[in-house]
Formats: C-alpha cells, sequence, structure tokens
C-alpha cells in the first residue's frame, strides 16, 4: 500500500495498492487476447475510436488537469495545455496514420515486391510523472494506431492520473485489452517484460530506470526505445536578438518548474553581451510568480516530490562550493526550490555536468562559435540544442557539429507531434512522433514474387 500526497502542501490525496502477479498474469493475458482482433482491424477502424478518444479527452479535461497539478505540482495552466496538446497529437496521426503505414513498393529482380507494417502484438510502456499525459500519448497513440495494445506502467506518485488515462480509453469506447494500466511498482517490471506475451517496451525516465529496463529487454532479444533525460545547452551568440531570446529562454529553463529532458539547462552566451543579457534574464525571472499550483496566476508550482528539490539543492549548493554565485535564488522550502540563477561556473560543478531536474540554471560565457559547440557537447546526454543568432546561415553550416537528436534554432527544443523526437548518447534510442515514431513498433514484413 503506498500513499500520494499533494507536494504544494503534503495534504493526503490517495491509497494505492500495487498489482499482484497473478492480476499482472491475468492483465497481460487479456492485453494479448485483444491484441489478435484489434490487430486485424483495418488502420481506418481504429482511427474511428481515435476521434471518440479526442471528445472523451475534451469532456475530461477539467478533471485530468486538476488531478496532475494536485499529484505532482504542474502549475494548472500548464496542465491545461498538456491535455490539449494530446488532443492534437490524435488529430495529427488522425491525418497522417494512413499514409504512414501504407504498403510500400518496391522494385527488386521479382515481378513484385513491397513491405507491409503490422503491428507486434502487447507493447509496455515505463511513463514518468512530469509530463503524465503527453508522455504516456505519444507512446501508446502511435502503437495503438499501429495495431498493438499497450500496458502501462506508470510513475506510482502520478496513480490517479493513470486511472484517469484508462478511464478515458473506455469512455472512448475501446475494446476492452486495449489500453490497460498496469499499477506495479519499478521492481516488477522487469518480470513483466520476462513475460513472452510482452513484444517490446517503451520507456521515458532516469538513466537508472532506462538502463534496468534495456538490460531485460535485450536479455529476452526485445526491442526497446529509450527516452531518458537530457542537459540542453542554449547559446546566445552574440548577434542574437535578445528581445525575442530572452522570454524563450525563461520559458525553455522554467516551464514546468524545471522538470523536463528538453529543457534548456545550460546557457552559453557570447561574452559581449553576457551582461547586458543577465540584465535581462535576471529581471524576468524575478517575476515569475510562485505559489499555489491550482491558481491560474501560478508559473512556478512545487517540485513534484520533496527529494526531486533536495536534489537540485544538492547540486546547486555542491556547485557553489566549488565557486559558483548564485545571481538570484537558490533557497529551498519543502517541494518548492527558487527560481536560481548561476555564474561563475566551470564544467566540473554538479549544475553543468550533470542534469538539473528544477529550476536552476548555469550561465557561462563563450568567446567563439568553437568554444560554444565545444562547451555544448560537453556532457553525456544528447538530447537537444537551441542556439539564438541572426545569421542563421552561419549556424545552418554547423548543424553536423552538434551531438543532439534535435538543433532548434531561435526557438526553444521542444516536441511536435510531426517531429521525429529523440535523443542519441546516454539520452537513449529511438524516436518517438512522426512517421519514425509510428514505425517503432511494427514489424516491417517483406514480401517477394519471383
Ligand atoms: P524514474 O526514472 O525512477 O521514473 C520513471 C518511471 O520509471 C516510473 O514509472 C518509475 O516507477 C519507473 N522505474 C523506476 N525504477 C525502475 C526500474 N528499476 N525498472 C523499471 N522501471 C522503473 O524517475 P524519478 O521519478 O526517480 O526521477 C528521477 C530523475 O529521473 C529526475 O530527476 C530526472 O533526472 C529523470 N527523469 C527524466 C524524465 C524524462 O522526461 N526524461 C522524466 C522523469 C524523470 P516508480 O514511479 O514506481 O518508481
Amino acid at each position: 500500500m503506498f500513499s500520494i500526497v499533494n507536494p504544494f502542501n503534503t495534504t493526503f490525496l490517495s491509497e494505492h495498492q500495487y498489482f499482484t502477479g497473478v492480476q499482472v498474469i491475468k492483465i497481460l493475458q487479456n492485453s494479448d487476447h485483444t491484441a489478435h482482433t484489434w490487430g486485424a482491424k483495418t488502420i481506418a477502424e481504429r482511427l474511428n475510436f481515435i476521434k471518440t478518444l479526442i471528445f472523451s479527452l475534451t469532456k475530461s479535461q477539467h478533471l485530468m488537469a486538476k488531478t496532475c497539478t494536485l499529484e505532482m505540482g504542474k502549475p494548472i495552466k500548464q496542465s491545461v495545455a498538456e491535455v490539449e496538446k494530446c488532443k492534437l497529437l490524435c488529430e495529427y496521426y488522425l491525418k497522417n496514420a494512413e499514409e504512414f503505414l501504407k504498403d510500400r513498393h518496391i522494385a527488386a529482380d521479382g515481378s513484385e515486391s513491397f513491405v507491409t507494417h503490422e503491428p507486434l502484438g502487447v507493447i509496455l510502456g515505463v511513463m514518468p510523472w512530469n509530463f503524465p499525459y503527453w508522455q504516456v500519448f505519444r507512446f501508446a497513440i502511435p502503437a495503438i494506431i499501429a495495431g498493438n495494445t499497450v500496458v502501462v506502467k506508470h510513475a506510482s506518485n502520478v496513480a490517479g492520473s493513470a486511472i484517469l488515462l484508462e478511464e478515458l480509453f473506455k469512455d472512448a469506447g475501446f475494446p476492452e485489452g486495449v489500453y490497460t494500466n498496469l499499477l506495479i511498482a519499478g521492481d516488477q517490471v522487469k518480470e513483466v517484460i520476462d513475460n513472452p506475451i510482452i513484444k517490446a517496451v517503451s520507456l521515458t525516465g532516469s538513466e537508472k530506470a532506462g538502463t534496468s529496463v534495456a538490460s531485460a529487454a535485450a536479455a529476452q532479444v526485445k526491442k526497446s526505445v529509450l527516452e531518458l533525460g537530457g542537459s540542453n545547452a542554449l547559446i546566445i551568440c552574440a548577434d542574437a536578438d535578445l528581445e525575442t531570446a530572452v522570454p524563450i529562454a525563461i520559458t525553455a529553463r522554467f516551464q514546468n518548474t524545471g522538470q523536463s529532458c528538453i529543457a534548456a539547462k545550460r546557457f552559453l552566451v557570447h561574452s559581449s553581451i553576457f551582461d547586458v543579457f543577465m540584465e535581462k534574464f535576471i529581471k524576468g525571472v524575478a517575476e515569475l510568480k510562485s505559489g499555489d499550483p491550482m491558481d491560474e496566476a501560478t508559473y512556478i508550482g512545487p517540485l513534484a516530490r520533496v527529494d526531486l528539490a533536495e536534489e537540485v539543492e544538492k547540486q546547486v549548493n555542491d556547485s557553489v562550493a566549488m565557486g559558483a554565485k548564485i545571481a538570484i535564488g537558490g533557497k529551498r522550502n519543502n517541494a518548492f526550490y527558487e527560481p536560481t540563477v548561476l555564474t561563475n561556473v566551470t564544467a566540473d560543478m554538479p549544475v553543468f555536468a550533470e542534469e538539473v531536474f528544477g529550476p536552476a540554471v548555469p550561465v557561462v560565457p563563450f568567446d567563439t562559435l568553437e568554444e560554444a559547440v565545444k562547451l555544448s557537447n560537453a556532457t553525456g546526454f544528447g538530447l537537444g540544442v537551441s542556439v539564438f543568432t541572426t545569421d542563421v546561415d552561419a549556424i545552418k553550416s554547423k548543424i553536423s557539429l552538434f551531438q543532439e537528436g534535435a538543433v532548434f534554432i531561435n526557438a526553444m527544443v521542444k516536441s511536435d507531434p510531426a517531429l521525429p523526437f529523440g535523443g542519441i548518447k546516454r539520452s537513449g534510442f529511438g524516436r518517438e512522433l512522426a512517421e519514425n515514431g509510428i514505425k517503432e513498433f511494427v514489424n516491417v514484413k517483406t514480401v517477394f514474387i519471383a
């Protein structure tokens, strides 16, 4: 039995019990049974259910947003926006899925040859709490449209949001077993992966959980897709338009109270504009409104759990002990951590060398673009980078130098249903969203006729 408490005020929200091994096996068998009929439907038939799901999302939007805000502290306006984004993803695949999955004829030395895309069966999703709906949608929707069924082990601290997700699919009329919530602990996941019913697994979360899941999948020769952490650099070149760049930089670091894998976590600013950037940036950070995440005016809520705020506090304090200076912020109050900006930071300090999953950011000066690229790449992660400049062509010619899954110019790194999403290095492998995402969990079957 475990309880969920509101990270804003520590009030009790709900109590849950993890499923037993027997319950888990029943769920897997049920999902496997449904996979045969669901996989046999046409894509157009499956898309009809997605259309209904959009109505269900609209109906449940308020309850879903409120539940997520209470469970993990996301400011309510941002929770509502997250549910809205789930609708956009459904609409994107409604428009494009049939084209992505249609047979592809390829000329070879026979009379006919083509590839066809078939579902794999039951796919396991292991999902995090930071975007409790969006992360699940971007895994589950393409997998389901491709004809798979999914079982979702969600993060324990958002068990209420996880239950709402299952209810959403039920409300939309999906056959039982297409989407099932698997309320289990992290240490029960390996046994699920070992079960022959599970054909592949997708995880979004920490490197530790990702390593464990990918190892278990590899031992069974099952495919895994991993979306792990990131420590994206945000580079402000000497010629950047600061009026545009500063507000975007603030959103890129502090949205969702800094708890995003693709957040800009290390700012690199050309030394010629460092002081003027800092003045504008600190002014913007000082204006961010912290408070009750249920209040529509709040932009910075508590972190999702006290231990996560303690981790950010430790990374900042250890960096200060090594010589970093706090320009603003630096204090913790239970799960709240003040929006914090650090200067005098070197690459070996925790706020630069590690992923900071909260509202704290180092700002480091550079003199040449080569130096900025080197600093940007000086991390084990490789999710994305943002570069602000008015000379777009100059950066376009340097894109191959960035060891990243994405390069965004004059914009923050963001996920968009139409664009492939994922990383290299220790940020993981595989891609979600777009055509790449819907093809991660299919058998690309080659057919050749002599
Ligand atoms: P975790 O990686 O522990 O949680 C993500 C999911 O993995 C949860 O469903 C969790 O379940 C599950 N899990 C945990 N351990 C295992 C395991 N050994 N085997 C299988 N599944 C497992 O993240 P935390 O909540 O601990 O957050 C810690 C850090 O992870 C953050 O500070 C951040 O750096 C990173 N993170 C990255 C995210 C991203 O978007 N890339 C999202 C969330 C976190 P349970 O909740 O039951 O433990």
